[in-house]
């Protein structure tokens, strides 16, 4: 694993407040921090991203540095406008065909929590592609966002605003956790709507294959392409197989205390979770607990966390990084999850769980 050369620690980190619906006036001077090759924090629909120009290599590297990110691990670039992505992708007519999906993609998702990774141009820094011939581009819907991407010239390169390896923010109070000193401003706008990264799909192999999961599910992308695989380490990490994005093989999204996720039937989970949790309290360990509304009573762990009904992932979705935040501000040492479906929105939350417990389930 590479590493970037270390990074200051003791810049000021200002904080602005912008709102979706305020006026984007506010955001003249972010913009004017990206273009000199400063670092901003920005809310998104997704998680929060800490902002660099993606055109800039001196701005990528700081991206790294400032995260504590291995530099093989490439940075998604995000504009504000579709036709922004010629700059981006390789003129190269063999490619029009990737071209044309993107496009039809486009129509259907952006803007929104869809990124897509196609041949990269020479304008390109690999700086930004972690060395890669291929770029990752996503067209956020969030109004900040936008503003922020349009007044820093257009391309913004911009990972989740954790330190690495720690959950995705989904508030500006946890990106100031791992950030503050490190990056020249954050844009508060308060908390996210979606709260799990956006959806990765590969353009260049043929079908188009998901390297993560999220919001845009495998089923619609299957409507707009017809064929569309699933890369098999996303729920798998038991096959050996590296995965294709190559942020995914490092471990992520981990709280501080020891994750375990339990799936089965309701009863037979709850009944285990409880055995281990008598044994672990017995040891003199603090622990805690994240269940479906419907089950979060019958646990008797010290901290039960709900991440809303059953029925009802997106709020899992929005939830699930800031209970894993939570759990490490109250010391939990021994954390047991309910295991989610593995369709749809499910998949995404589940893939995530998986990685933050290092892929450690137990099926009960
Ligand atoms: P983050 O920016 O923290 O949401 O992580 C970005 C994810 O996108 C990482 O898992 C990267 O490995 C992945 N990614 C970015 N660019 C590419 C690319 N060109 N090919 C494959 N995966 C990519
Ligand atoms: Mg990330």
């Amino acid at each position: 694993m590479k590493w970037l050369p270390g990074c200051v620690n003791n810049m000021d980190t200002k904080v602005i407040t912008c709102m979706e619906e305020d006026d984007k006036a506010c955001l003249t001077e972010a913009g004017r921090i990206l273009q000199s090759g400063g670092l901003v924090a920005f809310p998104t629909e997704t998680v929060y991203g800490l902002g660099g120009d993606a055109l800039n290599p001196a701005s990528s590297r700081k991206i790294y540095a400032a995260k504590g990110r291995p530099s093989d691990n490439p940075l998604i670039v995000h504009i504000c406008r579709f036709e922004d992505i010629y700059r981006l992708v390789s003129d190269d007519p063999e490619h029009k065909e990737k071209l044309a999906a993107a496009k039809k993609l486009a129509d259907a998702f952006w803007p929104g929590p869809l990124t897509m990774i196609l041949p990269k141009s020479e304008d390109v820094p690999f700086e930004t592609t972690g060395g890669l011939h291929t770029v990752a581009i996503r067209f956020p819907s969030h109004k900040t966002a936008l503003a922020l991407i349009a007044a820093a010239g257009g391309y913004v390169a911009a990972p989740s605003a954790n330190a690495s390896g720690r959950p995705s923010p989904t508030l500006a109070k946890y990106v100031l956790e791992d950030m503050q000193g490190r990056i020249d401003m954050v844009v508060d706008g308060g908390e996210v709507g979606i709260g799990l990264e956006s959806t990765i799909v590969d353009l260049t192999v043929e079908p188009a294959e998901i390297l993560r999961p999220g919001y845009v599910t495998e089923e619609m992308l299957r409507e707009v392409l017809g064929k569309v695989e699933t890369d098999r380490t996303v729920l798998d990490g038991s096959s050996g197989q590296i995965p294709k994005a190559p942020g995914m093989k490092y471990r992520h999204y981990a709280p501080k205390g020891q994750l375990t996720v339990v799936s089965g039937e309701p009863e037979t989970v709850i009944s285990y979770v409880n055995k281990q949790i008598e044994q672990a309290k017995a040891a003199g360990k603090k622990t805690g607990v994240i269940a479906a509304e419907e089950t979060r009573k019958d646990y008797r762990a010290d901290v039960c966390k709900s991440v809303g009904s059953r029925q009802d992932e997106l709020s899992a979705a929005k939830l699930l990084y800031r209970i894993l935040r939570e759990f490490d501000e109250e010391n939990v040492e021994i954390i047991f999850a309910e295991a989610f479906e593995s369709t749809g929105l499910g998949q995404a939350l589940m893939n995530r769980l998986l990685k933050a417990a290092g892929h450690h389930i137990i099926n009960v």
